[in-house]
């Protein structure tokens, strides 16, 4: 074998890359590092587009990272503007390759990628890594996964489950192809500034502007967090609204894989070492069993995650288009949503209590549809996980495995106890 494509796909980075190490595992004598642009042109099915413009300039810096650190390696990241099914078999076959390695993404679009890649006749090898466990850590197979969190986490702190040890950056990559036809190399510059679009204008009142998409920035993040000591105040704070302390933003990094939570994990174990472990730097361990949990609710469940109905009794869908517009643009009437929904739009990121509260507001009270939400925070936000987006919007409406069958919050109780001086509801007010 000769060689070989790595497709990178939500795991944009070189350190802790099980994908990067599979790949080089496989003797190849060319390995050539691959990545397709998103659609920018796709739109939702409720008429906007399905990557907002804060997603797509965080993205160009983190492809343009991603490739800066792939040359450092002396080696070439090739970026691609086509779906992955038309434009690997298109490429393997122009350099002669016959073997893909890549991230195994568990939600149906990507996986039917997958498929479309098999069914042209390609060997694709999915590893799975997005996880800060391993599936195969469980203490049960993943198809029996309990159908709430508590249980979950419980069982995995009974077992005293750990991540595996990050991975390091190779030393060394295989060479690229020595003969990549032009047609692709002069497609690289001008495809990314496309996806690059116009640059949003700066919003002076956001704390998360000055932030930047990719590793380098990722890594830099992550040891500022943690040398400043904010483990140590993140259970107090992380209710918080205004600023950019109150919460870890690893999701910024994660969501793209600049960011792997094994990395982020064994930093903050080390932090814990030398600074002392407390219940506040433990409750970071304790999100990101969330996030875990949704990964696994995925390998779970599938595409029943997706339909209308999500995994509950076949009922009526409202929507109300003209509700779901006001929610939107933030002119729904309640000023705690309508900060909120004006936050995400001019800065691409919310803060988890709010995400609540303006999810919550659209199902329970506005009388829509929770995909159309979904799909609003999958075009905005920076941090855009399926797996977490899916399973928080079904959480919220009652529609994923909780029992207790949805969760509504009171806009106005909720501004009382977590923004009691009002500060956040003028900071986004309206202009
Ligand atoms: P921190 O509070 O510092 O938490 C540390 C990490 O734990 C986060 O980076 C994240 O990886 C994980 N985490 C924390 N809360 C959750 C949670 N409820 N579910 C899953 N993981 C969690 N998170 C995303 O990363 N992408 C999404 O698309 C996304 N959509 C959401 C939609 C709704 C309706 C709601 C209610 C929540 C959503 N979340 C999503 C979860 C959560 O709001 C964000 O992970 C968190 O606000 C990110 O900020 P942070 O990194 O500062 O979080």
């Amino acid at each position: 074998m000769s060689t070989v494509l790595l497709w990178l796909r939500n795991d944009l980075r070189l350190h802790d890359q099980p994908v990067l190490h599979a790949a080089c595992r496989m003797g190849a004598q060319y390995l050539l590092p691959v990545l397709c642009l998103p659609d920018i042109q796709a739109r939702t099915r409720w008429g906007f587009a399905r990557i907002g413009q804060h997603r797509r300039t965080w993205l160009t810096k983190t492809i343009q990272n991603l490739a800066e650190n792939f040359h450092e390696l002396r080696s070439q990241l090739l970026i691609l503007n086509a779906p992955a099914a038309k434009a690997l078999p298109a490429l393997a076959q122009a350099l002669g390759a016959d073997i893909i390695v890549c991230e195994d993404i568990a939600a149906p679009d990507e996986q039917a990628e997958v498929e479309a890649l098999r069914a042209s006749g390609l060997q694709v090898h999915t590893v799975w890594h997005s996880s800060l466990l391993h599936q195969d850590q469980l203490p049960w197979p993943v198809r029996q996964l309990p159908d709430v969190f508590t249980p979950f986490r419980q069982a995995v702190e009974h077992a005293k489950l750990q991540p595996y040890p990050p991975l390091p950056v190779p030393e060394a990559l295989p060479r690229v192809p020595p003969h990549i036809p032009n047609e692709y190399l002069r497609e690289q510059i001008p495809a990314l500034s496309a996806l690059a679009g116009p640059s949003p204008s700066l919003d002076t009142r956001s704390a998360i502007a000055l932030l930047q998409g990719g590793e380098s920035a990722a890594l830099a993040h992550l040891r500022q967090y943690l040398a400043r000591g904010l483990p140590h105040s993140y259970k107090r704070t992380r209710n918080g609204l205004v600023g950019l302390d109150y919460s870890s933003k690893w999701s910024l990094w994660l969501a793209t894989g600049a960011l792997s939570p094994r990395q982020a994990y064994a930093e903050l174990r080390q932090f814990e070492a030398t600074r002392g472990a407390t219940e506040s730097s433990y409750w970071l361990w304790f999100e990101l069993l969330w996030r875990d949990y949704f990964r696994f609710l995925h390998m779970q469940h599938g595409r029943a995650l997706y339909r209308a109905r999500g995994l509950g009794p076949e009922l009526a869908t409202p929507h109300d288009d003209q509700n779901f517009a006001a929610w939107c643009s933030g002119q729904t009437g309640k000023t705690l949503v309508d900060a909120a929904m004006r936050e995400l739009a001019a800065t691409g990121y919310l803060s988890n209590r709010l995400r609540q509260v303006a999810a919550s507001y659209l199902i329970h009270d506005l009388g829509c549809d929770w995909r159309a939400g979904a799909a609003w925070f999958e075009s905005q936000l920076l941090d855009y996980d399926v797996y977490s987006n899916q399973g928080n919007w079904l959480y919220i409406a009652g529609r994923g495995t909780d029992p207790q069958g949805g969760r509504r919050f009171d806009p106005v109780k909720q501004a009382a106890t977590y923004d009691a001086d009002g500060a956040y509801q003028r900071l986004w007010g309206k202009a």
